[in-house]
């Protein structure tokens, strides 16, 4: 679902640095993570939509849950979240 180690580069930590590869790998990284995040969000939406049959409580459900598997890995959760 996760990646359980997320790759840090340590020389640009508040930005990505096109040139350097450790950032490179960090965005992808980053970016892959939240495509699937996106996807978990959405089974998790649906699942909850039929349970609950309420778009906005189906939708809080699937969002916590997955700031909750961020917090887990310390990651910070995105701002879609
Ligand atoms: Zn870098």
């Amino acid at each position: 679902m996760f990646y359980k180690v997320v790759i840090s580069c340590f020389k640009h930590q508040k930005f990505f640095d096109e040139t350097c590869e450790m950032c490179k790998k960090e965005y992808f990284l980053v970016k892959g993570l939240e495509e699937k995040a996106k996807q978990l969000y959405e089974k998790l939406f649906l699942y909850y939509l039929k349970t609950l049959n309420n778009e906005k409580d189906a939708s809080s459900k699937a969002k916590s849950i997955i700031t909750k598997q961020c917090q887990i890995r310390n990651m910070q959760p995105w701002n879609w979240i």
